[in-house]
């Protein structure tokens, strides 16, 4: 699944692909993509509508419209855009240019959702929290979301409302980089070790950020091409290979349902 740097990657790319344009011409060919509402009328209203800039909160992608509107985009487990002819399309946009941006998702769990000017910031604000790379995520704030919470820390970095965009991969790459535990409960943690995590976080999102990403099934960016955070996994994925800094074997356990892997002897 998609997580932060997956994201902004598909983003730093859409935007010199969209920005300045205007949408042409809809085709929504998957009713599930804007479910509730009708794709046609989705589609209808889009039309016309000049995309100002491409930004990213936590997991979302949003195309802000020059009306104020935004099309707010979740790729869930495997969405992404192609600006080449691709398999899968469950939507098509051509451009004001002539340009053609597809919408491809093989396991169709991703959504479109048009929101008016007044209802974007109410819309995120009920469902993510900081975004980790910003100057309002800092140890302070976070202790303030973890105080009195009994949930393995990991399953809490997890909830996008106390930080937004980690998910599977950078929840484990940032407690290994923190030297935390990730079965600890999150109420339990100390300053120290909540500071360490504040800074693991942002590393582990850096790194992936500059491999545009880990690349481990179907992931892919519009341009088509792959990130290498894989290469650069600490933890993740790598049970029973030795630990990058002590050789310890990498143990796998479970939080919050997911699979969680990390060193037994680095993270206490
Ligand atoms: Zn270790």
């Amino acid at each position: 699944m998609p997580e932060l740097p997956e994201v902004e990657t598909v983003r730093g790319e859409l935007e010199p692909l969209l920005a300045g344009r205007t949408l042409h011409r809809v085709e929504i060919l998957d009713e599930r993509l804007t479910r509730p509402f009708d794709p046609a009328a989705v589609a209808r209203e889009l039309e016309g509508e000049r995309v100002a800039a491409v930004e990213r909160r936590g997991k979302y992608l949003l195309l802000r419209f020059e009306s104020g509107r935004v099309l707010l985009v979740h790729l869930r487990m495997t969405g992404g855009f192609r600006s080449l002819p691709a398999s899968h399309g469950r939507a098509v946009v051509t451009l004001d240019d002539e340009s053609v941006v597809v919408y491809r998702d093989v396991r169709r769990f991703g959504t479109w959702l048009l929101l008016e000017p007044d209802e974007v910031d109410a819309y995120l604000a009920e469902r993510i929290g900081e975004e980790p790379l910003g100057p309002r995520f800092t140890a302070k704030q976070l202790a303030a979301r973890l105080a009195g919470r009994r949930a393995p820390i990991k399953a809490l970095l997890l909830d996008q409302r106390i930080v937004a965009g980690l998910g599977n991969i950078y929840a484990d790459e940032a407690l290994w980089y923190a030297r935390v535990h990730p079965l600890r409960p999150g109420g339990e943690l100390g300053p120290d070790e909540i500071r360490a995590i504040v800074r693991g976080a942002r590393r582990a999102l850096r790194v992936g950020i500059e491999r545009r990403g880990a690349t481990l099934s179907d992931y892919a960016t519009p341009n088509g091409d792959r990130g290498t955070m894989q290469e650069e996994f600490k933890v993740y994925g790598r049970t029973g290979e030795p630990c990058p800094r002590c050789g310890t074997p990498i143990a796998k356990t479970r939080a919050g349902g997911r699979g969680t892997h990390y060193c037994p002897r680095c993270q206490r």
